[in-house]
């Protein structure tokens, strides 16, 4: 069996609300599903959609990234999938794009998946591989009152993780707002915290002071360089979490020997894929360090991605980020979570599965869009 066919569909979806990144707030995600089609039909499904605020890519420098690839995976042996997921980072064409790995590797994992009729968290994490992971709802930078009701509505969905936007406002108000929704939910539901790189170090200090005794798991960066991340985290009593600072190996390496983090947060859409992250993954827990796997508000193609992902790490102390997403067809309902009593909202594996008959009737009315690559490079060549 043979790689076919590669289309890509692109999609410009509408955030319910608009999204604070490192680079001011999305308002529109968009990005690109790849499909790998083998002789026989079998699809392979990845996504390539770049975030503000991560890296320099754009959704055009990663539609160029994917074009060129095209070349190189048109006619690829099922057998040399793996091999080639272990040289993306390699690859001349997608080597500045994370985003373009990232789908070429979920699309190839998710061939691969089929073939050995297991699930993507299983070939990635064996036995360890768990069915359903927990999952925290993403609160997004509200004034007080209508955090403290966002955050009564996730509980009341089930959620026992409710990660906070803080930042754009002075840190009083800051504290004043995570209060607020302590207050509100009670002491057993656990609260985290993201600044997204929008504190000073000065800021942090005094907001994390000051928070010390409302009970945090950790705050993600909080400000936007490593070494200061590491006189914060040396001068406060809560946790912090490495997010934008993680692009590669080498910089998870990095945050590790700076001391800078104690949980580190994995986008595999930011990471190039999920074997990086899983590789980042393993890097962590043998320095002790706890990961959470979040995505970046793609599809439900790359969340699915994630979610395997989170899977194959078997258990871990803290809840998912892969609530939130956009949502370019209808998402199937029952990829929806489940509330368990104990564990809160989870996403089990295999309910997505199918990614619905919605789905499809979608990627068939992108065909405007939808290109044949070989055809398109020879015609060109
Ligand atoms: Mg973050």
């Amino acid at each position: 069996m043979r790689i076919e066919r590669i289309r890509l569909a692109p999609y410009a979806c509408p955030l319910p609300t608009p999204w604070p990144s490192a680079e001011g707030p999305v308002a529109v995600r968009e990005g690109v599903i790849l499909t790998l089609e083998e002789e026989g039909g079998r699809v392979g499904l990845g996504e390539s959609a770049p975030f503000p605020g991560f890296g320099l890519e754009t959704i055009a420098s990663s539609v160029a990234a994917l074009r060129l690839a095209a070349r190189y995976l048109i006619g690829m042996p099922r057998d040399r999938y793996l091999a080639a997921v272990s040289d993306l980072h390699r690859l001349a064409p997608v080597m500045a794009s994370p985003s373009a790995r990232h789908a070429i590797d979920l699309a190839l994992h998710d061939l691969l998946a089929q073939d050995r009729h297991v699930s993507m968290a299983r070939v990635l994490g064996g036995d360890r591989a768990l069915d359903e992971v927990p999952i925290n709802a993403a609160l997004p930078r509200l004034p007080r009152r209508e955090l403290a009701l966002a955050a009564a509505t996730a509980v009341a969905e089930g959620y026992r993780t409710l990660k906070i936007k803080v930042g754009g406002v002075s840190t009083a108000e800051d504290v004043d707002r995570v209060r607020a929704v302590r207050d509100q939910v009670g002491a057993d539901v656990r609260l985290r915290l993201d600044a997204n790189r929008s504190w000073s170090e000065t800021d942090s200090v005094e907001a994390l002071q000051a928070l010390d005794g409302v009970g945090l798991e950790y705050c993600e960066e909080p400000v936007a360089d490593l070494e200061t991340m590491a006189r914060v985290r040396a001068a406060t009593p809560v946790r912090l979490a490495a997010d934008e600072s993680l692009t590669d190996l080498d910089s998870a390496r990095r945050v590790l020997d700076e001391g800078a983090a104690d949980v580190l947060v994995l986008k595999p859409m930011a990471l190039g894929g999920l074997r990086p992250a899983g590789a980042i993954a393993s890097l962590a827990r043998e320095h002790g360090v706890e990961v959470v796997v979040t995505t970046m508000l793609e599809s439900p193609v790359g969340r699915r991605g994630a979610l395997h992902l989170a899977a194959s790490l078997g258990f871990t102390r803290y809840a998912h980020g892969l609530a939130v997403g956009c949502a370019p067809w209808p998402a199937a309902p029952h990829a929806r979570p489940l509330a368990r009593p104990g564990s809160g909202r989870v996403l089990r594996l295999g309910d997505e599965e199918d990614l619905g008959t919605d789905f499809r009737i979608w990627q068939g009315a992108q065909s405007d869009f939808e290109e044949n690559l070989l055809e398109e490079e020879e015609e060109k060549a």
